[in-house]
Parts: C-alpha cells; structure tokens; sequence
C-alpha cells in the first residue's frame, strides 16, 4: 500500500488554521471581513481575556440561510467567487472560504445567524472542528459568532500567545482599522466591561479621525484630500487607462513616532502592510523627519481590481501592484507636495478632546519597551555669543540647561480649571481670522526679541511664535547647497592654509567614491601624501575649526547609510551635513534685522516646518489658543 494519503478535512482546516489564525486578532479581522462583506452597518465586538477566552462579533448584516450556514464551514465554502475570472477582480474582503472552517477547528464556535427574508433563524455549534448541533433559533437578523477558548486543542500554539494586554492591543489596533475605513459603520469594541472604541456613523472621515484620535491629532494632520493619477496600461494588447486615486490623512513631521504603528494603510477598503507603500510614505518624508521616526498616515489607495492581486497571503495582508514603480511614486509625490504645500506648523500643546482609549493601548511590548525607554534628548553645540545690544532678551532667571530643548510635551497648567469660566469683564475679543496653522506668513512676523540667546520669539497675525534660530537656519543653507550643487556653483571660501586630514583605509575608500560630490558642494580637495588629504576651499559659512569634523562626518555616512543609497541621497546627506556645520548656533545674540531676514528666507523655503534631520523649526501659539487659555473664549 503506498504511503500517500489524502489528509482528512479535519486535519487540512487546523493546517489552514496555521496561516489564517495566528492570534486573537486575526480572528478578530476575519469576522470583522466576514461582517463588512455582509453589509453589516453596526459592528460589535466584544473581547474577554485578551481574546482568548472569548471574542464574540454581533452584526446587522445580510445573516446567514439555514442551508448557506452550515455550508460556510465546509473548506472552500465561499459566497463571493464563483469563477476562476473573479480571482481577477476581487471586491470582497474575503475570498478564500477558509477563515470559518480554520477558526472553527481551533475553538469552540457559535453561529447564530437569521436572514432577513427567513422567519427563524440558525444556530450552530463546532468544537474543535466538530460539529456539535444545529438548531433554529429565533434571533433578529443579522449575524453574531463567538468564539470561545481559542486554541484549546492546540497546545503548542496557545504557548506562543502574549499577554493579555498584548493580544487586546493587536485587537484593538486591528479594530480601529476598519472603524477608520468605515466611517458610516458604528463600531463597539468592549473588554470586560470596558469600552475601547464606541463610535457612532458619522459621513466623513475627518468626523472619524476627530472620533478615534482627538481634535490634537487631528490638528496636526493634512489632509490629502482626493488626488488622482492616470496610468497608460495595456490590457490583452489593448491601451487601456488605469485610475489611482489617493485620499486620506499625513500627520505633519513634527508628529514623529517611534515605529509604525501609526500608519493606517488601506488597498481598496482592504487593510494590508506592504514593504513598497511604507517605503514610499518613507521617502516622502525625507528630510522632514529623522529617519528613525515614522508619520501618522491613513493612506485609503484605490484602483481597479485588475491593478492589484490580493491573493498574495492566507491573512491576505499583502498585496502585489502590478505597476508597483508607477504606484510608489504616486504615493511618494502626492504626500511631498501636500505637505510642502500646507506647510503645517507645530503648536504648543494645549488641552483637547482625548481619543478612544483604543489608540492609546500600546500595540505590542516591543513598543512599551521603546515608549518606556524615551526619546533620547538631542544637543546642541554651543557657540561663544557675539555681543550685539540691540533688541531686549528674554532671559530666565534660572536658566535650564542650554544642552536640552525647551520642553513643552509637559501636561498643560490647570490653572482656573476647577472654577469654571471667569466673569468676562474685558469684553470680547474679535474673533476673526485666527484659524491659519500655517507656515506662509513666517515673513510677515514681527520678531519682539529672543529667548536664551537661541529661539526668536515673534508676534503674528496668528498669534505668538517661536523659532529655533539654528535649525531655521540649516534649513535656509540646506536648500541653498541642494540648488547651488544642481546648478553646479557651489558657494566656496578658500582657506588661508589648507587643512590636512589624516584618513584610515576605510575612509580613503569612501573620499575616492565621493570625491565629485565633495567638490560640487563646495569643497576643493585633493589626496596629499599616503592616508592624507588637503583641503584648499569649504563651502561657506564652514568655520574653519569645523571643515574636519565636516568631512569625517560626511565620509562616516557615506560609509554607514550611503553604500545602497542613490546619488540623490547622498548629495541630500553632504547638503545636510554642511548646512548644520555653517548654520548660526544657538547661543548667538541675533539683532532684530538678522531675525527679520532669517524669517522671510525662511519663509522661502519648500519645507520651512523642519530641518533636513527632522526636528521642527518653528512652534506657534495661536490665538484662538491663546484666548483659549484666557478663558476669553
Ligand atoms: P470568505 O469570507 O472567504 O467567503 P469565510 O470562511 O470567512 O470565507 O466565510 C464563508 C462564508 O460564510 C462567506 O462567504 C459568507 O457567505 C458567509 N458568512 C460568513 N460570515 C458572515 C456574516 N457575518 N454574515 C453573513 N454571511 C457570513
Ligand atoms: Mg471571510
């Protein structure tokens, strides 16, 4: 007798299981697919021990017949292909009828299920894969399935779950997801007796995002609003022309979070995390934001079904683009502009409506580990101050340490707060035009001094600003590198006596490879005995003292990141490096017409929101904050 045999249903589902349910959380995204898929518009989920010990999701779409529900834990069993031609152009979350045979194998399931054109409806019990009864059952129409005891006979599995508070985190993220998507669905996400999401429809997805994230977030984000863009495709030798349309939510760089959790990334109403599209959310945000932080992003793609095959994975979480360059680009370009064009600014924390406490679960204990640890504090180098008596200063009595960035993600003051609104006895403010939160006006500010010798304080038609006087600078002087390097004249001093740098092997490898770009910056170099170099000319602005710590930078980049990395990126990296070293410190007197010049050339700039290493330049106070805090409105 041959040793090949066919595996029993039972077994094939549990091995199915294997790749469709990895935790709770996937359950949870294939009932979730399952109640979208139905038409469901009231979603509830309810979650007991981080999903182990019960998920249960209740929704109001089309039920189940009698027939179709114990069909649907059939393996295959699908509602939605009928043809081998569908698989082309999918328009369904699900696809593959595997997810409720797969979870039914793994736990003890309930269906209770009535359409809305039958009297009664169906209820049916599978444990372990077993079928238990099948009952009618009164219910209303629509769907409810709870699933109880995950994994129970699935020991090995069980053992790789993670806390409670980790499963219900991935629950959660998972389920603020496609309440995101679904901004006219209500959406209920209960823990014990806790409720993490409880949204109501609403008809935009900004009502969605103010509901999920809080009126702060939602200051911070620019919208996309719909953009499109049309590919020249062929189809069976046919031209034919493919829509891409964009739409969804950028936070603005100064929001910079340490992994990814944040970006909410959608493929025709599909979730999915896909390598291509955060590379391309990535590059948009070059030089906006330091490369180890990552933007808030709710990116909702649409495109033809034809463009995309979403039957790339069991838990179809990727996706393969046909025309995948065409696409990265799309994203990449469309997200640059928008946010050059809003040039948003970064306020000063004031009090707002709180989010869902959904989003304030920490996705994983990786992220717990990252949050507790801290964003390391960034320094400065100091600089001696040059003494102009022009302008008064604001000086702190008690000086912080000058090393460190003024702080303001402390909690806002409670002042007045427990006495409710004060009598207004200075008559109304006019409110008018108070909304902007942009950076276009920074040339009309006036500058009224500065504070610790290192941030311009300014008054606007918008209120009050501050702006950090180095990283503005490096801005200016990054631009200026990037167009003098393109039109092939670098700004450059020639030294008195040029300096000689002694390089290692390592480094003498790297200055030979970027010895071109070197001189189209601005630098005039050339070997100089064995391991050495001389440098006669630095582009300007370079202090003399700094020309070698510049150039041993460069080639350490050049080294660590660049190897891989495109010619683009490299003259991005040396702009970026020499901007910093010839920027004005802080720590330097500046007087008001530096100050004004600094704000308008800054108001020139592309990206006037953050310096090529991402750090913000400018915060502002506006007024209707401002009058906020006065208890004026
Ligand atoms: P798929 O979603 O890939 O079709 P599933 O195993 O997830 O496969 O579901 C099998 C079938 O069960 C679906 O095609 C659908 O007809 C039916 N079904 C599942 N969940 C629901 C629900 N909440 N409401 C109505 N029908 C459902
Ligand atoms: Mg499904």
């Amino acid at each position: 007798m041959g040793r090949i045999r066919i595996l029993s249903d039972n077994i094939a589902n549990k091995i199915a299981a294997g790749e469709v349910v990895e935790r709770p959380a996937s359950v949870v995204k294939e009932l979730l697919e399952n109640s979208l898929d139905a038409g469901g518009k009231r979603l509830r989920i309810e979650i007991e021990g981080g999903g182990r010990r019960l998920i249960r999701l209740a929704d109001d779409g089309c039920g189940m017949l009698r027939d179709d529900a114990l069909l649907a834990f059939e393996r295959h069993a699908t509602s939605k292909l009928s043809d081998v031609k569908d698989l082309l152009s999918i328009a369904t979350l699900g696809f593959r009828g595997e997810a409720l045979p797969s979870i039914a194998s793994v736990s003890r399931l309930l269906l209770e299920t009535r359409s809305a054109g039958e009297s009664t409806g169906t209820s049916i019990e599978i444990s372990g894969g077993k079928l238990l009864r099948c009952d009618e059952l009164p219910a209303p129409p629509g769907t409810v399935i709870t699933v109880q005891d995950l994994f129970f006979n699935v020991p090995a599995r069980k053992k790789f779950l993670r806390s409670d508070q980790t499963e219900l985190a991935h629950i959660a993220s998972l389920a603020t997801h496609y309440a995101l998507a679904h901004p006219d669905k209500a959406f209920l996400l209960r823990h014990g007796t806790a409720d993490l999401l409880d949204l109501t429809p609403v008809s935009s997805l900004r009502e969605r995002v103010y509901q999920v994230f809080g009126s702060r977030l939602l200051d911070d984000l620019v919208d996309l609003g719909e953009v499109e863009r049309t590919l020249k495709a062929t189809a069976a030798g046919e031209p034919v022309n493919r829509v891409f349309r964009l739409r969804g939510f950028i936070s603005a760089p100064q929001v910079q979070k340490l992994n990814r959790n944040s970006i909410y990334l959608f493929v025709n109403g599909r979730l999915i995390r896909d390598r291509m599209l955060l590379h391309a959310l990535s590059a948009a945000y070059h030089n906006l934001m330091p490369p180890a932080c990552f933007p808030v992003a709710l990116l909702f793609l649409d495109c033809d079904f034809e463009e995309v095959d979403v039957n790339v994975h069991p838990a179809k979480t990727e996706v393969r683009f046909h025309h995948g360059t065409f696409v990265h680009d799309f994203l990449r370009d469309t997200i640059r502009e928008r946010l050059i064009e809003a040039r948003p600014a970064a306020p000063v924390p004031v009090p707002a409506h709180s989010p869902q406490p959904a989003v304030e679960l920490p996705f994983s204990e990786f992220t717990q580990r990252m949050e507790s640890a801290g964003i390391e504090s960034m320094t400065y180098p100091l600089a001696s101050p040059e003494r102009i008596e022009d302008l008064p200063t604001f000086q702190l009595r008690d000086p912080a340490p000058l090393a460190q960035r003024l702080d303001f993600s402390g909690p806002p003051i409670p002042f007045l707060e427990a006495h409710g609104r004060v009598p207004d006895t200075h008559g109304s403010f006019p409110l008018g035009s108070y909304e902007t939160a942009d950076l276009s006006e920074l040339s009309d500010l006036r500058p009224l001094g500065q504070l610790h010798e290192s941030f311009i304080v300014a008054a606007g038609r918008d209120g009050l600003w501050i702006i950090d006087q180095h990283v503005a600078h490096e801005r200016i002087l990054f631009e200026q590198v990037l167009r003098q390097q393109a039109g092939g004249n670098p700004e450059s001093q020639r030294l008195l006596m040029p300096i000689v740098i002694e390089l290692t092997a390592a480094q003498q490898i790297e200055y030979a490879r970027i010895a071109d770009e070197l001189t189209k910056s601005g630098f005039e170099s050339e070997p100089f005995g064995r391991r050495t170099i001389a440098v006669k000319s630095a582009p300007a602005g370079v202090g003399a003292g700094d020309i070698e710590k510049l150039i041993l930078e460069i080639l350490e980049i050049a080294e660590a990141e660049l190897r891989q990395a495109s010619l683009e990126d490299l003259r991005r990296a040396l702009a970026a490096s020499i901007a910093c070293r010839a920027a004005i410190k802080i720590n330097m007197r500046l007087d008001a017409s530096k100050m004004q010049w600094l704000l308008s050339e800054l108001a020139a700039t592309s990206c006037p929101m953050s310096c090529p290493h991402g750090r913000p330049i400018a915060l502002r106070y506006t007024m209707r904050e401002i009058l906020r805090s006065f208890h004026r409105i």
